[in-house]
């Protein structure tokens, strides 16, 4: 089984006249219930493969499959679509709005979809509970600590019921305590919920939590680590 499958992925950018080569060829399977740690130098491509794989950027080269359909042969608004029903995203710098409650934060996600069905606050509350957030509901992010701003963050990629979650260095604003509490919380609710997740870190003390490793080099594939 595979919920990924990234095939020969190369991405260029041009800065000014210059070809930035962030990708070359990258092969990549995902498979469900994984917990995949993308570690490497700044620089090495972490970034830009993270963002394809979240749909949030295209290619120049190579295809991708993701939940069964061809990635490139989507629209744009199809593409949002798969977007929206499969994915999840987790911050370094967490992404809340800063005025709503945490409770209005893990809604938005909803909220931006269409009218809430019933139900919907009633799952927000019992995912803010579970991230160990019940007294928080209300509180505006800006007066969280960056540990609990991140377990808003996290109950909001999972609202949705996502079957990827996408995370870019979730721990790099969090000091060791909370790093491993959101980590030990991201592992646990990876085997509640059945969630495939994918990180960008250069963090290694995350790197216990994983279930495979994969080492950026220069936009390629340097080594694999179960
Ligand atoms: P990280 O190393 O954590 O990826 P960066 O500071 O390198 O953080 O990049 C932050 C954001 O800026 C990323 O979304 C990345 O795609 C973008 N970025 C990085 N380098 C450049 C660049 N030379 N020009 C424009 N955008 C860039
Ligand atoms: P990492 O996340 O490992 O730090 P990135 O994916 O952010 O790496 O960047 C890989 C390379 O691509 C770097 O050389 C970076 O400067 C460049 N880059 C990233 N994003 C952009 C962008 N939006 N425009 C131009 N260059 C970029």
């Amino acid at each position: 089984a595979e919920l990924a499958r990234l095939t020969d992925i190369h991405k260029t950018y041009l800065q000014g006249a210059v070809a930035v080569d962030a990708l070359r060829g990258i092969d990549l399977t995902i498979a469900p219930g994984e917990m995949l740690a993308i570690c490497g130098p700044s620089g090495s491509g972490k970034s830009t493969l993270l963002n394809i794989i979240g749909l949030l950027d295209e290619p120049t080269e190579g295809s991708m499959v993701l939940g069964g359909q061809r990635v490139m042969d989507l629209t744009r608004n199809a593409r949002a679509d798969l977007r929206r029903a499969a994915l999840g995203f987790i911050f370094q710098s967490f992404n809340l709005v800063p005025v709503l409650s945490a409770l209005e934060n893990v809604l938005l996600p909803l909220r931006l979809r269409g009218k809430l069905a019933h139900g919907d606050k009633a799952r927000a509350q019992q995912l803010l509970s579970r991230v160990g957030l019940s007294a928080h509901m209300g509180a505006r992010p800006d007066r969280m600590s960056g540990g609990q701003r991140q377990r808003v963050a996290i109950a909001r990629a999972l609202i949705g019921q996502p079957q990827l979650v996408v995370a870019d260095e979730p721990t790099a604003n969090l000091d060791s305590a909370n790093s491993m509490l959101v980590m030990d919380l991201l592992a646990s609710l990876r085997r509640e919920l059945g969630t495939t997740f994918v990180f960008s870190t250069h963090d290694n003390r995350i790197l216990g939590h994983m279930t495979r490793i994969v080492h950026l080099r220069d936009g390629r594939i340097a080594v694999e680590d179960r």
